[in-house]
């Protein structure tokens, strides 16, 4: 037996959420699929001080549960559950949750984000397991490195933001530049190289990160010019190389550029297939805000919307 709705939003950022708000306002019934990491990427968040109304700031994780409130409290049927398949080539699109449940959908909202990459060292994912200070988020961990040693790899503007942002909590940062420049915008780069405490490392990659079986002690690293090897001390091992969309499911039905997000029609939520629709950062590698979600999620929702009220004449 499958199920018919009218509004399936997948994914809980503040993208779903925000589509979520405005379609149950619109009384399109969502039903909103969570996924493994309810709340999404802010939940992982320490501070937001930049979502505009919160004047003195919110966590992440609270900002979540108040969005999910005001879907709620507009009736939005919220769910645990992970999409695994969808089929987007009739007219009805059809979505499989936890690989058996199926269901009919009048319109889809995607929302299902970006996971950080890792670099896919065995000992990096080892001690990323064992919460033994493998971290892909700067804000959310450096706290736990307060005066230590940290070791973090990328040079593009997300890593210059985080080595600047662990100078201020920690003793000593080293970074580990694959090439012999940054990727990063000149003044991001500008300011890393000029704080005193953050010891930049060209050519370098990472070989292995070190540890006791429990936590990380160091990381062994490698001059590509030289061949050269040395150890790092280090606490903590930061990776900051970059975000991958979650977008595999779809690949087979939608426009994906190049690095997987999905294309929408500019200026708006719409994909290629006509119904379903994109927001948040699953479409979105330059901004990748919460507010920019939010929004792009109002969209998706209007969207949707306006294309059920063409479809019911
Ligand atoms: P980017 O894709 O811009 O940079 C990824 C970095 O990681 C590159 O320097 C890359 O090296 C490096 N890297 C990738 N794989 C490896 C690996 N296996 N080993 C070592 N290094 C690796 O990702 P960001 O997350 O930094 O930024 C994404 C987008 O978001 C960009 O458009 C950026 O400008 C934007 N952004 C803007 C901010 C701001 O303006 N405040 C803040 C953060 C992000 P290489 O250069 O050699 O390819």
């Amino acid at each position: 037996m499958s199920e018919h709705v009218k509004c399936l939003i997948i994914g809980s950022g503040p993208a779903g959420y925000t589509a979520a708000i405005y379609a149950a306002r619109a009384n399109m019934h969502p039903v909103l699929y969570q996924g493994t990491q309810p709340g999404g990427q802010l939940t992982t968040t320490n501070e937001v001080e930049n979502f505009p109304g919160y004047p003195d700031g919110v966590t992440g994780p609270e900002m979540m549960i108040q969005l999910q409130d005001q879907a709620k409290r507009f009736e939005t049927d919220i769910r645990d559950g992970w999409v695994t398949k969808v089929d987007f080539t009739g007219p009805v699109h059809k979505v499989w949750v936890n690989d058996d449940k199926e269901i009919h959908c009048d319109t889809v909202i995607i929302s299902t984000g970006a996971s950080a990459k890792y670099l896919g060292l065995e000992s990096e994912q080892k001690y990323l397991q064992l919460g033994g200070g493998v971290s892909a988020c700067a804000v959310c961990d450096g706290f736990f490195y307060r005066n230590q040693e940290v070791v973090i790899v990328g040079a593009g503007d997300s890593a210059c933001e985080e080595a600047h942002y662990l100078s201020k909590l920690c003793t000593k940062v080293t970074m580990l530049v694959r090439r012999d420049e940054f990727r990063a915008s000149k003044i991001m780069a500008a300011r890393v190289a000029k704080t005193e405490n953050i010891d930049i490392l060209f050519n370098t990659e990472t070989e292995e990160v070190l540890g006791d079986g429990q936590v990380v002690t160091g990381v062994r690293v490698k001059n590509n010019l030289t061949n050269a090897v040395r150890d790092i001390p280090a606490t903590g091992f930061f990776v900051a190389i970059g975000h991958q969309p979650n977008t595999g499911i779809f690949k087979d039905y939608l426009n994906l550029d190049e690095t997987g997000y999905i294309k929408n029609v500019p200026g708006t939520s719409k994909t290629n297939i006509p119904g379903v629709f994109v927001s948040g950062d699953a479409a979105d590698h330059v901004y990748r805000q919460a507010i920019t979600a939010a929004g792009t999620g109002c969209m998706a929702a209007l969207d949707a919307e306006r294309y059920l009220s063409a479809l019911e004449g």
